[in-house]
């Protein structure tokens, strides 16, 4: 059977095609248990059974964005009534305690404001790293860059080279969804292109800069179009060595406009846990050597497939984030942190053995029993929610030239 001769010859240690890909997004029953049997032996062959996470806090500083993409329930128009964009003391406040919490990562990004000066991103990371300078700034997805690139005049290498020096730790390799113009002009008209996506993470890579990488599934694209996008990060992996991660990220149909205003046709609205396995498990073949870590999402697919995740292929359960917003407003339901004990106790519930991690995947605190004295518990009440936040005077939008100060 044509699954059975694609795994075997996996096993043999060949690489997997774009049509071998393709094909094994056709396992059911039998033939997908046997594609996740091999997924979780190559994970356990590769990074053994640890599984990590790392303590972090998302700032998601402003929902104002000059782009409509049809997936996207997170982004507001300038001068729609639940705008926001949090003052720097405000976005510095947020770091400050994250980093009292145990964080050692705060991730940021946001919707593209209008008027922003060119430095604007620029800024806001001198001035994270001067408040709490330990802190990894893991910051700006592709389109942020060439945003702010273009608002300043600069070359993206020029412009990441600043990011640099200005305390850039890493970017997250989002606004990546799925890399095909076709699919992209279906599902966000005006969104950063194929092209230039890549452009930008290969030259962050080559500045020494690393990246994540990820692809949004689930919605409009066909199983080619998901393996086209795994080989093509592989093949820019091949010559960079500069992915950390890859974070596989299930399409959240209720809120996103594309399907709430019916902008896009044949968008799927489910997707089924048969179908999130196999995309983790194709990952992990179609990657292996050349990306080790694959994350399982808790805050797309919830706490309990994640772990399932943990069994088909993926190593890593992401991060705390203590302020997730975008999943959040797209209908996601399953909060916005996790606290450490309760990653922990997800990954050691699936027989694994949890590690705390940097960012970039340096091994910080192996967990082989739990601590005497656990980590404080956190509420919503101490990050403050989604929802208070956008319906918050005190950070409304105003139009305006956006800068720090
Ligand atoms: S995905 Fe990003 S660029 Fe697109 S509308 Fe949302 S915030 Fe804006």
């Amino acid at each position: 059977m044509l699954v059975d001769r694609i795994l075997d010859k996996q096993a043999a240690g060949r690489e997997l095609t774009v049509d071998d890909g393709a094909a094994l997004f056709t396992a059911e029953g039998d033939s997908l248990q046997r594609l996740l049997t091999v997924a979780d032996g190559l994970r356990r062959r590769r990074v053994g059974d640890r599984v990590s996470y790392v303590v972090n806090r998302n700032i998601n500083f402003t929902n104002v964005c000059v782009k409509r993409c049809g997936f996207c329930a997170f982004s507001r128009g300038h001068r729609a009534e639940q705008g926001y964009f949090l003052p720097r003391e405000e976005v510095l406040r947020r770091v400050r305690q994250a980093r009292e919490l145990g964080a050692t990562e705060v991730c940021m990004q946001a919707g593209l404001a209008p008027r922003t000066e060119g430095s604007f991103y620029i800024d806001l990371c001198a001035a994270v790293k001067r408040a709490v300078p330990e802190i990894h700034l893991h910051a700006f997805s592709p389109e942020e860059i060439l945003y702010g690139a273009t608002l300043s005049n600069r070359t993206i290498e020029d412009y990441l080279a600043a990011l640099k020096d200005a305390g850039l730790g890493s970017l997250p390799g989002t606004s990546a969804e799925i890399l095909d113009d076709r699919v992209r002009d279906l599902i966000s008209p005006g969104r950063i292109s194929t092209r230039d996506w890549m452009r930008i993470i290969r030259a962050a890579h080559k500045l020494g800069i690393p990246t994540t990488v990820t692809i949004m599934y689930g919605h409009v694209e066909t199983a080619l179009d998901r393996v086209r996008h795994l080989a093509l990060i592989r093949d820019i992996q091949k010559e960079t060595g500069g992915f950390t991660e890859f974070v596989p990220l299930s399409f959240v149909a209720s809120e996103a406009p594309m399907v709430r205003k019916s902008l896009v046709t044949g968008v799927r609205t489910e997707i089924t846990r048969d179908d999130v396995l196999r995309m983790y498990a194709i990952s992990r073949l179609m990657l292996d050597p050349w990306i080790v870590n694959v994350q399982a999402t808790w805050v797309k697919q919830g706490p309990e497939l994640a772990q399932a995740c943990l069994d088909a292929g993926a190593n890593d359960f992401g991060g705390t984030l203590m302020n997730e917003s975008i999943s959040t407003s797209a209908g996601a339901p399953h909060g916005q942190f996790l606290h450490p004990t309760a990653m922990r106790s997800w990954i050691r519930s699936a027989g694994r053995i949890p590690v705390e991690r940097s960012t970039t995947y340096r091994t910080l605190r192996v967990f082989e029993q739990e601590p005497a004295e656990p980590e404080p518990p956190w509420s919503e009440a101490l990050f403050g929610s989604y929802s208070q936040l956008i319906a918050s005077p005190d950070f409304r939008f105003r139009e305006r030239t956006v800068k720090l100060a």
